[in-house]
This record gives C-alpha cells, structure tokens and sequence, in this order.
C-alpha cells in the first residue's frame, strides 16, 4: 500500500504533528510525503529526513502558499492517482484540506484516527471520547485524518528520501490570503508542550487569571490553556482552549485549576500521563480523572505552589 502523508510547516518549519502522522502511515505501507507551498526548500530538506520516508513530492508554486485548503486539496486528489491512502495530522488546517480531498475522491473520511488495526480498520474516538469506534473502510482509497497524541512522533532524523518536483491545478480562484494576526508567545505550544497549566471561569477575569497562571507556568516552563467557560469569558484567547472544540493534549503533566471537569474538557486532556487538579469542591468530576487532587481555594493554592517551586 502507498500512502500520501500532507506536511505541516509554518515560516519554513516542519510541524510536529506530521511526524505522528508518518507513524500511522508507515503501519499501512510505503510512505510519501507531499510539501506543499512557496519557497519550501528547506521544509523538503527536512521532510526528506524523516526515518521511513521513501518520497518527498514537492510543489512549489504561489498558488499553494499559506496552505490554502481550495488549492492544495486539487493536488492532493491528482497525486492521489498514484497512493492508496491519504494522511493529514488531524490540525486545524489538515481538518481543513482532508475532506476537500475525500469529496474530490468520492470517499468517506476516517476522521481522528486513534490505531490503525489493519490496511481498512482503524479505531477513532466517538461521543467526545467516551466511546472508542473501531471503523472498516471499503474505499479503494482512504482518507485519514490522524490524532497526534495517539501515535509516537517518528524520528526527524536518520532518513534519506528520494526529493521530486510536482505540479498540480492552477490556483483555483475561490480563496486568497489576505493576513494573519498570530500571538506571539515565549511559552511552549499547547500540543507540543510537556507541562500545560489549565485555568477555567473560577479565576474570575482575564487580569486574575494571567497574574496568577503566568508566573506558575513561567515557573514550570509550562504552556497555558483554559477551559470553554474561560475562553468564553475573555480571560484567555480562543487557541488556549483545551476540550472537544480546542486543543487536544496529552502532556506529561497537566494541572487543571478552577476547572470543573466537564465532559468536553475532559475529551481534550484525559490522556494527559499525570493530571493534577485543584478544586475547591471535593466532588468536582475533575478529580475522577485526577492523579493528584487538592481541594481548596486557587487564590490562595496558586500562589502559594508557585512561590514553593
Ligand atoms: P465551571 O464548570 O463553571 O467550573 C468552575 C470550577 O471552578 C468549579 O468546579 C468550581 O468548584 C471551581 N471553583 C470555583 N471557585 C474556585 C476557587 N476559588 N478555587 C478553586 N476552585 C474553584 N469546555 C471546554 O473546556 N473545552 C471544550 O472544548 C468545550 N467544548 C464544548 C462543546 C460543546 C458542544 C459544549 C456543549 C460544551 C463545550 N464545553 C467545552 C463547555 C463545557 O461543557 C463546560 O461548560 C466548561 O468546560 C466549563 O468550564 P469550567 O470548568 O471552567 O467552568
């Protein structure tokens, strides 16, 4: 079998997402990549690096800069000629161009993958995670969006893959890049980060929650998210939100303050390796999936914790 895997990069940066997504792929076959963009030389470098990588098809063309989704799917579904199986990391931006690419196929998307069981079964979570589907797929071709916390990330080194120019569709006119406004941060990113500090609405406004989150985050080298509730309320930006509709995370260590343990939230970070709640309500459904509780008041635990590290 011959997979297609989309590579993630940013301002000539590989992302790590496609490297859990290389892991799935190489569990169904022969990988090849597709680096996709304008001016990616240096992103095909790398690609070619990957460990088990046989192919890097590279498009160069302003047409496919920004990854805009209305272009680079067309691609995709041209290449796709020659590939059994497409793979996207299940990223803002891959749920963007994967299921532009199974309709240009007429397929079913396999959305999420947790585990591939065999070259048509795979597992993927349902109900927010409550449930875990194993789904078979008759499509000739597959379509799979891959869950980075599920699969190991595939070493970045070590490889030699063969590098070969591609070229697809012209720009096909129906999107431009007009800007982007990206907060710019010192602190690790959410899904790559290996401590995250998690605020939820008990911090009361955004002042409270930045004076006494950032200087335990700073503490810990931590990144920060939030629940829902915190988000909604203006206390922390939209791309801090951990849950079904954020981010989903698996950290080693992850310390929920002030977060009740709604469902949705749990979807995002339950697979977190150590989870540390602090709560004043003892019977807060956060500490059913808490390592380590502590009941009581955050503005006075925070503080606290921090000045003791
Ligand atoms: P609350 O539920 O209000 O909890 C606040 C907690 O703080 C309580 O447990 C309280 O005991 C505690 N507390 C209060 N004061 C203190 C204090 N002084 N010291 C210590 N503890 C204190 N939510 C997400 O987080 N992420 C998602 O992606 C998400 N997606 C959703 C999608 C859908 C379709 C829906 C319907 C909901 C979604 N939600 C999501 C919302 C979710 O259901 C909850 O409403 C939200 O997670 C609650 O946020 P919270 O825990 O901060 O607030």
């Amino acid at each position: 079998m011959k997979t297609l895997v989309w590579v993630e990069h940013e301002g000539g940066e590989l992302k790590d997402a496609t490297l859990a997504a290389v892991t799935a792929a190489s569990k169904l076959g022969e990988v090849h990549l597709l680096v996709a963009g304008q001016d990616v030389g240096g992103v095909a470098e790398q690609a070619a690096k990957i460990a088990g990588v046989g192919k890097v098809h590279v498009a160069d063309d302003a047409a496919y800069a920004h990854g805009l989704a209305e272009n680079v799917a067309p691609l995709i579904a041209k290449l796709m000629d020659d590939h059994d199986a497409f793979l996207a990391p299940a990223t803002t931006t891959g749920k963007n161009i994967a299921p532009r690419v199974a309709a240009k196929l007429d397929v079913m998307q396999i959305s999420d993958i947790l585990s591939v069981e065999s070259e048509d079964t795979f597992t993927r979570p349902i109900y927010a995670g409550n449930a875990i589907a194993t789904v078979k797929s008759s499509d000739a071709k597959k379509v799979i969006t891959v869950r980075g916390t599920a699969f190991d990330n595939a070493a970045s080194e070590g490889g030699s893959a063969t590098v070969e120019a591609v070229s697809g569709p012209a720009d096909a006119g129906l999107s431009s890049f007009v800007g982007a406004e990206i907060a710019e941060s010192e602190r690790p990113e959410l899904t790559s980060a290996r401590i995250i500090v998690s605020g939820g609405r008990a911090f009361g406004s955004s002042d409270q929650f930045h004076a006494l989150l950032d200087p335990l985050a700073d503490k810990l080298g931590a990144g920060v998210g939030a629940s829902r509730a915190a988000v909604d309320a203006g206390y922390a930006p939209n791309d801090y939100q951990v849950g079904q509709t954020g981010k989903i995370v698996a950290p080693e260590l992850y310390i929920a303050i002030g977060i009740s343990g709604a469902i949705q939230h749990l979807a995002g970070m339950k697979d977190s390796k150590t989870i540390v709640a602090i709560n004043k309500d003892e019977d807060a459904p956060i500490f059913q999936v808490a390592d380590l509780g502590l009941v009581g008041d955050l503005f006075k635990i925070v503080p606290e914790l921090t000045g003791k590290l």
